[in-house]
């Protein structure tokens, strides 16, 4: 599953640059060189992220900024505004309108940007309402007739049901990766929705 960054910026060689990297990262792109193409990217694009330089021309990243914060259906995207030089008021004003962290252009490497959204995206999926998959297990082989001994988890304690394997993943490691328990389908609750 691949996550989608939203890169704005209007300086193409800055662009190019971590477009790159982001690519070379296994992430899908979008770029915007202005902040009246990112409004039109997002009229018809929901990113996992948004990278926002703030000093962009015609439509400034404060400007698109507020649009994501006001739309009920863009509001929980993560935003990590580009400062030109770390001005406070300039990083005041964009957290006050809803960014989730800034990173200083002028000292920013490739690799800090990247590091930066992985650590934004892995809190972010915490935060919010994680995916989660229930599967059964319908073979006898390999380790699960053990599994099934040594942890007593192939009936529900309460109803006698067979028991299902919840798997949640955890978007901190770079491959797919999971956390698994078992729960009964019958009793507990449906599994925690899928985020749109
Ligand atoms: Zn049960």
């Amino acid at each position: 599953m691949k996550k989608k960054v939203l890169l704005v910026e209007d300086t193409a060689t800055i662009r190019q640059m971590y477009k790159g990297k982001l690519l070379l990262e296994q992430f899908e792109v979008l770029t915007a060189d202005h902040g009246g193409e990112a409004l039109q990217i997002l009229a018809r694009e929901r990113p996992d992220l948004i990278l926002l330089d703030l000093m962009l021309p015609v439509v400034d990243g404060f400007k698109v900024l507020q649009v994501v914060k006001t739309d009920p259906r863009l509001q929980e995207v993560p935003v990590i505004v580009f400062s030109a030089k770390g001005q406070p008021e300039e990083i005041e004003k964009a957290m006050k309108l809803g960014a989730t962290d800034f990173l200083i252009k002028s000292v920013s490497k490739p690799k800090d940007v990247v590091d930066k959204i992985k650590k934004v995206l892995a809190e972010t999926t915490v935060k919010g309402s994680a995916p989660a998959y229930r599967v059964a297990i319908q073979e006898e082989g390999l380790d699960i007739q053990s599994l099934f001994r040594d942890f007593a988890v192939a009936r529900c304690p309460r109803c006698g049901g067979r028991q299902v394997l919840e798997l949640v993943p955890d978007f901190t490691q770079a491959s797919p990766w999971f956390s698994a328990h078992f729960v009964c389908h019958s009793c507990l609750p449906a599994a925690p929705s899928r985020a749109s």
